[in-house]
């Protein structure tokens, strides 16, 4: 009998901490990435990663602080075992991090150093410059290396996931219904295959894209998330989407401004008078509108940043006060010295005047809110931990002693293999893919915490399931080859069908895969983001059927047999369409406004009807929108007990004529 492989499908920070765990398991595992793993998207991480250490602690925060915001940033729409887990392992994420060689800032003391992030009155964010993502990325693709050289990992680049193979979904055949391996596509030759894997472990990533312009990467389609929900995984909170406050506009994509410059000083203003043409550097202090600081005195320009989001938004386009009337405010970070601005931003600020072609350092960014991340995703389960209060904690405030010690096993049981596991037996959804850890709203420099968390804790129960439960007591290569092959059928009946479609002329606009997906991005950004209405909503599931009736005879423009991203851009625009209805369906029903999602005509929060998991599953029985069956789960409220999600908002006082007094022209500190 050949040992068990396990199969993880993305080489981003998610999956190359899976790779690391289960190899050192002993386990062998086939690694699959669209992009060579150092390109994948979390090689684009600015800002941070968040966790209690010593020097946080002396100021009296500590990880059940961060448990505790964590969960009120997400407006209680996290199950909170996983969340606790997560704050309580993080300082141990970043010991080991520092231990494999990330050049983490420090103080003058030697120690590491922290910066303020939004949603936090405590510097917790430990940081590498202004490219924390890159050198996350690449420490683990050091140590993945060291497993493949020693033979326990293979890697497979340029290949296209394309179906989950699961036992007994093909009629006729035995099964239990578990996942056993997976078919893909590789990217050159277009050659597709199956490979048989004990468990699956998804680790692919955001959904960026089916919102059109964003700030997420070109590979970030969401198709891998979207195959395996029509194969049957639930999805979990789909209509929760995070538009990040501070992105530059583009024509091709929106560029971010990290959360760091604000974390760092950065203040958000607009000139109090409307219409103002004068230079930034013209406009004098007490002419200025610092609104958020005006709004949100206690933590000023770190408010999350659906808060931001929203509030940068109605000043933009409800107030009309954007900059010279435009979608527009500005981003300052002039008062700072230019060198410390180098020396805690250097990658951001090189961004911004490579793009916007202005120094920052000098000159007052201009930004705008962009769709950033999902805080929706492949529902995953878990095994409670020990931790049960017996009744649910009140605030935690800052400063004070945490109620229970920070061991690990008090929110998650270690390697219960049921762990971020899906509905779906042996198929586990780790990183921005699975939609367990932020609920409404994601605080920053959590994503690539619970990306890393993922893959070093639950991998512990990837590597539980495959020696303990079915594949140890019915190993998976005594699976059928048939399932494979009706897979394999089933994946090139598809490129068949789309490769037939190409004629000599390029397509009409009706029928251009490329139109049909920017038309599909323009109406989810426009329907499904900041503000929400049911009318709007109902017209965008209107728009998305049309589109999806006009896929159905998409032209597909390039025959070429060898690397044909044509075909894996248009292949995911099909799959993209049902991930955006899905969305769409699943913001129309929470008749609720939480964290990011936002209901004009339902404006307060619902706990009595909506404090629960909107979960979708998908019958390819049906048609249209009736395809994606929602049900609410019951949400784990036992250890922290919901309270108003406010940050101390002072309320808007009635307009003051334009430039009549000064606002919030101090610096707030937070
Ligand atoms: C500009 C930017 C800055 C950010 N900064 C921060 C920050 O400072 N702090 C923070 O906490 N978070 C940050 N985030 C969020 C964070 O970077 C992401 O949530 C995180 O990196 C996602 O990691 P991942 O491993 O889940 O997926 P990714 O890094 O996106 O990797 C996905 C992997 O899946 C592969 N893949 C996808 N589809 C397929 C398929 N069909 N077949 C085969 N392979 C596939 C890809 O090739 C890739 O290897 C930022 C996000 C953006 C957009």
């Amino acid at each position: 009998m050949q040992q068990q492989r396990v199969i993880v499908v993305g080489g981003g920070l998610a999956g190359l901490a899976a790779v690391v765990r289960i190899a050192e398991a002993g386990i062998p595992v086939d690694l699959f990435s669209m992009v060579p793993v150092k390109r994948s998207h979390s090689v684009c991480a600015q800002g941070g990663i968040n966790a209690c250490n010593e020097v946080a602690r002396q100021q009296g925060y500590s990880e059940y602080q961060h448990f505790d915001e964590t969960i009120y940033g997400g407006d209680y729409l996290a199950d909170q075992g996983p969340v606790l887990e997560m704050a309580n392992f993080a300082p141990k994420v970043i010991d080991l991090l520092d231990r494999m060689g990330v050049p983490f800032n420090r103080t003058g003391e030697g120690q590491r150093d922290l910066r303020l992030f939004g949603g936090s009155l405590f510097k917790r964010t430990h940081f590498a410059g202004a490219t924390t993502g890159q050198q996350l990325l690449y420490a683990l693709d050091e140590q993945t290396r060291r497993h493949e050289a020693a033979g326990l990992v293979k890697k497979y680049e340029f290949w296209e996931f394309l179906w989950p193979v699961i036992e007994g979904e093909v009629h006729g055949l035995e099964g239990d219904g578990r996942c056993v391996g997976i078919v893909a596509q590789d990217m050159r030759t277009m050659q597709i295959r199956a490979f048989r894997g004990a468990a699956v472990v998804m680790a692919t990533g955001g959904c960026g894209l089916v919102f059109g312009k964003s700030t997420n990467s070109v590979i970030c389609t969401g198709g891998a998330a979207s195959r395996c929900y029509q194969a049957g995984a639930w999805y979990g909170n789909g209509e929760m989407i995070q538009v990040h406050p501070t992105a530059i506009p583009g024509a091709d994509k929106c560029r971010l401004m990290s959360e760091s410059a604000r974390g760092e000083g950065g203040r958000v203003w607009v000139p109090q008078k409307k219409g103002d043409d004068r230079t930034p550097a013209d406009i004098p202090e007490n002419e200025r509108w610092y609104f958020l600081e005006e709004r949100y005195p206690k933590y000023g320009n770190l408010v999350p940043r659906d808060i931001a989001t929203r509030e940068i938004f109605d000043v933009c386009v409800n107030d009309g006060m954007g900059i010279g009337g435009q979608n527009q405010v500005y981003l300052d970070l002039t008062h700072k010295d230019p060198e410390y601005l180098t020396r805690k931003l250097g990658g951001i600020m090189e961004i911004y005047e490579k793009f916007a072609g202005e120094d920052p350092r000098h000159a007052p960014m201009r930004i705008f809110p962009a769709v950033h991340y999902s805080m929706g995703g492949v529902w995953t389960q878990f095994t409670p931990g020990t931790y049960e209060p017996e009744q649910p904690w009140h605030e935690h405030k800052p400063g004070m002693a945490p109620p229970i010690d920070s061991e690990v096993g008090r929110g998650m049981r270690v390697g219960a293999p049921n762990n971020m596991m899906t509905n779906i037996p042996g198929l586990y959804a780790f990183g921005e893919v699975n939609f367990a850890f932020h609920g409404a709203t994601r605080l920053g420099a959590n994503a690539l915490l619970s990306c890393i968390f993922d893959g070093l804790f639950s991998g512990q129960s990837v590597a539980s399931y495959v020696t303990q439960e079915s594949p140890a007591e019915r190993p998976i290569d005594q699976v059928d080859q048939s399932i494979y092959d009706h897979v394999v059928q089933q994946e090139q009946a598809k490129v068949d069908r789309l490769l037939d479609t190409v004629e000599g002329a390029e397509p009409a606009d009706d029928t251009n895969p490329y139109l049909i997906g920017r038309e599909m991005g323009q109406e989810m950004e426009a329907a499904c983001t900041v503000v929400k209405t049911d009318q709007r909503l109902r017209q965008c599931l209107d728009k998305l059927a049309e589109l999806r009736e006009r896929y159905g005879r998409a032209r597909l423009p390039d025959p070429a047999a060898w690397t044909n991203q044509s075909l894996s851009y248009s292949r995911a625009v099909g799959d993209m369409l049902i991930l955006a209805e899905m969305i769409a369906k699943c913001s129309l029903l929470r008749e609720e406004s939480r964290g990011s999602h936002y209901r004009l005509d339902f404006p307060d929060r619902d706990d009595e009807r909506f404090l629960k998991t909107t979960v979708a599953a998908f019958d390819a029985t049906k048609g249209g929108v009736e395809q994606h069956s929602v049900e609410y789960r019951p949400v784990q409220t036992d250890l922290v007990k919901p309270r108003p999600r406010t940050y101390g908002k002072v309320e808007k006082e009635p307009a003051e004529p334009a430039g009549a007094a000064s606002r919030g022209a101090e610096p707030v500190s937070a």
